[in-house]
């Protein structure tokens, strides 16, 4: 075979170039078969196919292949790779802040992908970079910002958005950072309930993670604002210049929310008290919480939407926080996470767009883009090349759901988040540790019979004499986790989640709990008593296993004494 006779099977490959209603239709039909063998991955399990065990080593001896294949082989390879992947829509997965994606933003990122725009500037990019400046108009709208004066790109996940902030905040404190090197004297606040992307942030830009202060928070995981004003207070009469402060609406496994406002005065009055030159930079992570802003104008009265009490509840003391994302100099959106689009989809927001200058590179360092076009984001994002897929695929979501939509959907998950939470303190046995956080999360803990739950979670908390209780339910309930999934393995139940550290206690011990993450518009109350329902199987489950082996030792010691 000579090179053109494999070049004719490889154009075959290709979508045509020109139209030719023959292979357009095979293009169409060879993504539908993919989808279609997806599919029969798909059984009453919250996961596709099976879960095996996967073999790294063997994983590292791959090579190239010699010969070509056809694009049915390569297919129903790849959708082999899918084999037990988690199916985040499923009612019975609650377990991480990972969102099912709609039909129209897989679509969005298909179409993107298929003519492979790119964002650097409108010349390669044409009107995928409008749909870019028109999610964020829509976006800025939905959080306060006035699109005429705010600006904002999409990025490389939420790290990137909060990345971003940090940059702008540190070239504000630090000016021209950028030509002569990040000074030493530069610090970051974040709450210790803050994403640990704060510290990946710090660590790369130069700033040093041992100048990322970290806030401690009160018992609703926000930031301590005494805290926060003590250390500002001392950074600043110590020299220090404050890059950025990072205030988190809707932490990663609470939704715990800072209280912005608070923040912002704070710093309102140092600049005056310290004479300080600049605006410390305030950045909002809100990459989980801004969805929540769809409820800013929602008439919590009327509730036109019919939602419960509890859940009316639930909103209106997320919104009291989630309203004031506005006064934030940036902002932090994934689409990824609460939008309901795919991978990735993350967009920084600035309140005003002239901050994005502070990033600029000049034109000559770019010689061979940017002569022409009136959009060229290029000039300042940190990436070159960036994909047209994250605007496409979260456009199609907010033209999807529009306000109406989003409000059902988020007000559906934290409906049956609080029904859960309801189910969970209707039980002696459990307890809801995050009770004050509004969020579609809920972190609780079992206990043992005749374990006054009333009183053991502050006690636990707060008094080190509690200690070897605290450990020892630690354990109970990483046994009760393990209960609970081997369950929803074999069909029977809902894959939860736990986590090491929920916070510590004020002693320096780790809380251990069971966490439930409601993000998909599939769960309905019946998967919601499940939760409940298994845990407490779980209980019982324990409590047998735990009477039948003090049995096992009894006798093992009987026979030990007649022997
Ligand atoms: C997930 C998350 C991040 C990181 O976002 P990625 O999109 O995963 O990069 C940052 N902050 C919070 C609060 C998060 O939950």
């Amino acid at each position: 075979m000579t090179y053109r006779d494999i070049l004719e099977k490889i154009k075959l490959a290709f979508p045509q170039p020109i139209s030719n209603t023959i292979h357009d239709s095979y293009f169409i039909h060879s993504m539908m078969r993919a989808l279609d063998q997806v599919d029969d991955l798909k059984t009453h399990l919250p996961f596709l196919g099976n879960i095996n065990a996967v073999d790294f080593e063997e994983g590292k001896k791959s090579t190239l292949p010699n010969n070509m294949s056809s694009v049915q082989e390569v297919t129903k390879e790849l959708v082999g790779y899918l084999e037990g992947m988690t199916i985040f829509g499923h009612p019975r997965t609650q377990q991480n802040v990972v969102c099912p994606t709609t039909i129209p933003s897989l679509i969005g990122v298909v179409l993107a992908s298929l003519y492979n725009p790119n964002l650097c500037w409108d010349e390669s990019s044409r009107l995928v970079a409008l749909a870019e400046v028109e999610v964020t108009s829509m976006t800025s709208k939905l959080i306060g910002y006035d699109p005429a004066h705010s600006g904002g790109v999409f990025t490389f996940g939420g790290t990137g958005t909060t990345l971003y902030g940090v940059k702008i905040g540190l070239e504000k404190a630090c000016p021209d950072t950028i030509k002569k090197g990040t000074p030493e004297n530069a610090v970051v606040f974040v709450s210790d309930a803050g994403h640990y992307c704060a510290s990946n942030i710090t660590g790369w830009l130069g700033i040093g993670t041992d100048n990322l202060i970290t806030i401690p928070t009160t018992f609703e995981n926000e930031i301590d604002l005494e805290i926060l004003e003590q250390e500002l207070r001392q950074t600043l009469t110590d020299g220090k210049r404050v890059a950025a402060i990072i205030a988190t609406l809707g932490t990663t496994d609470a939704f715990g929310l800072d209280n912005l406002m608070h923040i912002v005065t704070m710093r309102e009055t140092l600049v005056e008290e310290f004479k300080l030159g600049y605006q410390p930079h305030i950045h909002a992570d809100a990459v989980i919480g801004w969805a929540w802003s769809v409820f800013n104008n929602y008439d919590f009265e009327q509730n036109p939407l019919g939602f419960r009490p509890r859940t009316i509840r639930a909103l209106a003391g997320a919104c009291r926080r989630i309203q004031h994302l506005s006064l934030a100099d940036s902002v932090g959106i994934d689409f990824h996470k609460t939008g309901f689009a795919p991978y990735i989809s993350s967009l920084v927001l600035v309140r005003d767009q002239s901050d994005l200058n502070l990033l600029k590179r000049s034109a000559e360092q770019m010689p061979y883009l940017y002569h022409f076009g009136q959009y060229r984001p290029g000039m300042f994002t940190l990436e070159t090349s960036r994909s047209g897929t994250g605007p496409l695929a979260a456009l199609a979501n907010l033209k999807l759901f529009g306000e109406k939509g989003l409000q059902a959907i988020i007000g559906h998950i934290v409906e049956m988040t609080q029904l859960l939470r309801e189910h969970l303190e209707g039980h002696e046995g459990t307890t809801v540790l995050n009770r004050g956080n509004f969020g579609t999360v809920t972190l609780f803990r079992a206990y043992p019979v005749g374990v006054d739950t009333f009183e053991i979670k502050r006690q636990e908390f707060e008094d080190a004499t509690y200690q070897d209780s605290l450990l020892s339910h630690n354990d109970y309930n990483k046994d009760i986790f393990q209960y609970v999934n081997s369950e929803a393995m074999e069909g029977r139940g809902v894959f939860i989640s736990t986590t090491d550290c929920y916070r510590k206690t004020t002693y320096g011990e780790p809380i251990v709990a069971l966490k439930s993450f409601i993000l998909s518009p599939f769960v309905d109350e019946e998967d919601v008593k499940t939760v409940v329902a298994k845990v407490l199987e779980a209980r019982e489950a324990i409590a047998k296993c735990g009477e039948h082996s003090q049995m096992e030792t009894v006798e093992i010691e009987n026979t030990s004494d007649e022997n």
